[in-house]
Order: C-alpha cells, then sequence, then structure tokens
C-alpha cells in the first residue's frame, strides 16, 4: 500500500509540473499571437501636480484584451513575456504606441512608461528608445521612463541610462521602498524622480511607520534634486497629507482610473474643468 501511495503521490507531482510547464506553454504561444493579433492595448492613468493643480501627464499601463476571458492583467502577462522574451518586441511596440499617442495631447502633457530588466539584458534599449521617439517625433523632454530595483545597475545598464538621460528623457525609479537595498540603488544612478510605492500610501494614514516613509523619501528627493510621485492615492485625507508631507505628483483612483486611448483623450479635453473645481476647493481649505 505504502509503494503505490508513493507512486500515485509521485504521479501527482509530475503531472503537477508538466501541467505548470504546458499551461506556461500555452500562455506563450497565447502572448505571442495576441502580440500578431493587436490584441495588446495601453491605458493611461492621470498623474497630477500638485504644485500647479494641473495634470502633469499618464503613465502608460499594458492591457491584454482576450477575445474570451476579458481584460488580463500585466502581473499575469509580464512575467511570461520577460521568461519567453516577448517582451523584446513587446516592450518596442509598447514604446511606440504610447510615444504616439502622447504626441496626441497637449505640449506640456507628459507619458511615463515602464521598462522591464529584460529590456536592459537582451535588448539595445536606447535603440528603442530612440526609434519611439523618431517614429513619434515625441520630444524627449516630454518621456519619462520607469524602472524598478529589479534592473540591476551593471555597467552595461548604467551606460544605458545615462545615453538615454543624454537624450533628454528622464528616469524614475519605481515602486520605490519595496526592494531589498532601495538605498543603495538610489545612490548608483541620478535618478529624475522616486514614485512612492502604494503600500505606504495605502497605510499613511493608519500607521505612523509608513508616514515616516513617506516624510523621508520626499525630503531625500528633495536633497537628491528629485521629484516625487506618490502612487496608490485613493482618498482626499491622502492627497492632503501628500500635499502637506510635499510631494510633487499624485496618482491614484482618487484622480482617476486607468483608461483606454479615447477615454484618456476626452479626460484631457474636460480636464481643466474638473482639475480647475479640485484647485478651488483645496485652496478654500488650505
Ligand atoms: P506600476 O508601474 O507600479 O503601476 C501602478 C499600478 O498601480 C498599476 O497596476 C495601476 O493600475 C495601479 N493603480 C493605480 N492607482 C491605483 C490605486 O489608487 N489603487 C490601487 N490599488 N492600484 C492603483 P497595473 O496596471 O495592474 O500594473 C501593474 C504593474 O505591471 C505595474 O506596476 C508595472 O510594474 C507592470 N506594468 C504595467 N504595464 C507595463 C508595461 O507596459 N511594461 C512593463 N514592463 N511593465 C508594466
Ligand atoms: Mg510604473
Ligand atoms: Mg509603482
Ligand atoms: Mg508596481
Amino acid at each position: 500500500a505504502a509503494k503505490s501511495d508513493s507512486s500515485c503521490s509521485y504521479r501527482i507531482f509530475d503531472s503537477g509540473i508538466k501541467d505548470a510547464r504546458a499551461e506556461r506553454r500555452a500562455l506563450e504561444g497565447a502572448l505571442k499571437a495576441a502580440l500578431e493579433n493587436k490584441e495588446l492595448d495601453l491605458f493611461y492613468q492621470p498623474i497630477l501636480d500638485l504644485a500647479t493643480n494641473q495634470m502633469w501627464g499618464c503613465e502608460a499601463l499594458a492591457r491584454w484584451k482576450h477575445p474570451t476571458k476579458g481584460m488580463i492583467s500585466p502581473l499575469q502577462f509580464i512575467p511570461t513575456a520577460e521568461e519567453s522574451g516577448l517582451i523584446g518586441p513587446m516592450g518596442d511596440w509598447i514604446l511606440e504606441e504610447a510615444c504616439t499617442t502622447a504626441m496626441t495631447w497637449p505640449q506640456p502633457l507628459k507619458v511615463a512608461i515602464n521598462l522591464s530588466p529584460v529590456q536592459f539584458r537582451s535588448r539595445d534599449v536606447v535603440a528603442s528608445v530612440r526609434t519611439a521617439l523618431e517614429i513619434s517625433g515625441l520630444p524627449a523632454h516630454r518621456l519619462v521612463l520607469e524602472i524598478t530595483e529589479s534592473v540591476k545597475l551593471t555597467e552595461e545598464a548604467t551606460a544605458a541610462l545615462k545615453k538615454l538621460k543624454a537624450l533628454g528623457v528622464s528616469i524614475a525609479l519605481d515602486d520605490f521602498g519595496t526592494g531589498y537595498a532601495s538605498m543603495s540603488y538610489l545612490s548608483s544612478f541620478p535618478f529624475d524622480k522616486i514614485k512612492i510605492d502604494q503600500s505606504f500610501v495605502r497605510n499613511m494614514l493608519t500607521s505612523a511607520d509608513s508616514r515616516a516613509i513617506i516624510k523621508a523619501t520626499i525630503g531625500l528627493a528633495k536633497d537628491l534634486n528629485m521629484s516625487t510621485t506618490a502612487e496608490g492615492v485613493e482618498t482626499e485625507e491622502q492627497l492632503n497629507a501628500l500635499r502637506l508631507a510635499g510631494a510633487s505628483q499624485a496618482q491614484g483612483y482618487l484622480i482617476a482610473k486607468p483608461m483606454s486611448r479615447e477615454a484618456i483623450a476626452s479626460f484631457i479635453a474636460d480636464v481643466p474643468k474638473p482639475l480647475a473645481r479640485k484647485r478651488d476647493e483645496s485652496s478654500r481649505a488650505v
């Protein structure tokens, strides 16, 4: 009985592995087809400049409009795209598409685009960005590239980031405070902006620790001549606290959710009204 038990559990284990592998292969195949069939899409989430109460620009966020499964989150398909190497062509498409869309917005509005560590390892990321700027006609100063600590700052990666800055593009450190070595990472490259991770914003009204981390991050950024964007702002209370703490920009569902290219166009067209109203309210409150 013991023998059949163990062979049985072995079989289950084995088929589990096979299933996982088969599932990943299936997902890779579907993702490749999605790229070819143009099922991949970008959503845009507005970012509010807290000094002027004007719209700063938008972050481009990848979406997969699956024909039967509906909208699939980037958290589900970016890792597979990275493992399969598809992130190369996918990342190039994202850069071009986001820059081309940003070109249709009013002049001062900027676009922030997330880069994967794999784009630094297996792709000439500088050539990809330069191509996207050329094809779209977007001035480099309207583009911000977001990286996380998962981009290892090797000599090659650091050289690429320096070349990108030389083009006039800005570099932001995304999800700040969630990695293993945020401080040493921050000191290894002159970032233009720090994005304060939404976990700190979520807890800031209930946790003195989160408030302290946000306050310290904003102070540090100022001393290092960097701006700050607070992510995941969902309530007026959080927004007011972040304003008081001196954050440069805010992004979150309170301001707006990520939306389609068409929806962002009408949001921008309406912007003077809702954002001016917000400004009136806040100047009364202050
Ligand atoms: P991220 O770059 O930190 O993007 C912010 C995430 O927070 C987005 O999730 C956004 O929808 C979400 N978010 C914004 N405001 C709020 C809020 O008020 N509350 C909450 N709970 N969430 C909010 P999303 O779109 O699911 O993207 C997840 C992550 O996937 C991104 O995190 C980024 O790391 C990655 N990603 C997204 N698009 C791309 C892309 O085009 N390329 C690469 N390489 N990665 C991408
Ligand atoms: Mg980001
Ligand atoms: Mg983030
Ligand atoms: Mg993130």
